[in-house]
């Protein structure tokens, strides 16, 4: 279900470029635009039944179709760099739908929770949360991470080094790295950065051209709601007290675009997946997040503060290089 005007997203969207084209660089460069219209989700835990337990729901299914085309091909013999010393490559588990990957930019968890007296099965479907003020695009020292003026946070895959430094500020440790693919391989494949960074975009190239994201479209159940962000918040409040319910996201991180409605608390919900974790071989990978409550912003701590002024000569020079880099491949392909 989309209440979102194609003709309004356009004309917002003109308008913001146009505002936009100021310097990128330094501490709140993500911020939201106050005059473009924002979207974003409501995601009805009371309607979503995991598809009952496909091994790819149909949200899951709907997202790695749409995607399949950016995902990574990574080189054959990848080698490990410096400083982290591991590479990651999940590109022989590219079938993997229980987790974060990046060939998986979606998944849904599955947490039995006890409230009011009985246990009920919550599934949850997992994503970018697309956040107002996003530490991964704010800290980001490649500049490659973006706040769009619409909401949606995306990566330019073609100038990501994969330093994984937005994962990292991350409350849930959401993007997902592919080594042995990206410009750090042309550059300096031992020691910068170690492939690219993957997370879902919101489809912002199908919300450009008015449609609503893949995931919403195929879900069944109509448990994810795409629309204008302050309309998709005030129908959670309104789900929510309908059902003596709870919301995740509106205050989380300092506030998202996407809004989860519980019939249980999430602070239940984050307990069971969090066991879920520890019993994981490595419960230390990312890719599985948990619901904390209340998480704080990381651009707002003193260390965010401070990698934010560190980075910000950084993030202007790689910002234009990478506009420039972007022009001469635009260059080549004309040839
Ligand atoms: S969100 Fe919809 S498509 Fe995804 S698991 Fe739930 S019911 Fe299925
Ligand atoms: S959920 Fe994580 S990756 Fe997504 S916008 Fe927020 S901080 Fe960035
Ligand atoms: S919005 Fe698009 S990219 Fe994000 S999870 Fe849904 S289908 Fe995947």
């Amino acid at each position: 279900m989309s209440d979102f005007s194609r003709r309004e997203f356009l004309k917002r969207s003109a308008a913001a470029g146009v505002a936009s084209g100021v310097a990128l660089t330094g501490f709140g460069r993500n911020a939201l635009a106050s005059d473009v219209a924002q979207v974003g989700t409501m995601i009805d835990l009371t309607r979503c039944d995991g598809c009952k337990e496909l091994n790819a729901p149909a949200c899951v299914a709907a997202c790695r179709e749409e995607n399949k085309d950016v995902f990574p091909e990574p080189i054959e013999n990848i080698g490990n760099y410096w400083p982290q010393k591991k590479k990651e490559d999940w590109s022989n588990k590219r079938g993997l739908t229980s987790r974060l990957t990046p060939y998986n930019w979606t998944f849904v968890q599955k947490a039995e929770v006890e409230h009011d007296g009985r246990v009920q099965t919550i599934y949850v479907p997992r994503r970018c949360m697309h956040c107002d003020n996003p530490p991964c695009a704010n800290l980001c020292p490649f500049s490659v991470q973006n706040k769009m003026p619409e909401g949606p946070v995306v990566i330019d895959h073609d100038l990501c080094f994969g330093g994984a430094k937005c994962r990292t500020v991350c409350p849930w440790e959401i993007p997902a790295r592919q080594a042995g693919v990206g410009l750090y391989l042309k550059i300096a494949p031992e020691f910068a950065g170690g492939g690219v960074m993957y997370n879902c975009d919101l489809c912002y190239d199908r919300i450009k051209s008015g449609r609503e994201p893949a995931c919403v479209e195929a879900c069944p159940r109509n448990a994810i709601i795409f629309g204008e962000k302050e309309k998709m918040r005030a129908l959670a409040r309104s789900r929510a007290d309908q059902i003596n319910g709870y919301i995740y996201g509106e205050k989380e991180n300092g506030g998202t675009s996407t809004f989860y409605v519980s019939p249980v608390p999430f602070e239940k919900i984050d307990a069971e997946l969090m066991k879920q974790k520890a019993a994981q071989p490595n419960p230390k990978a990312p890719g599985f997040p948990g619901m904390p409550v209340d998480v704080e912003n990381f651009t707002e701590t003193a260390n965010g503060i401070a990698w934010s002024m560190a980075i910000a000569p950084i993030a202007g020079i790689a910002a234009a290089a990478g506009a420039a880099y972007k022009t001469m491949k635009g260059g080549e392909k004309d040839d």
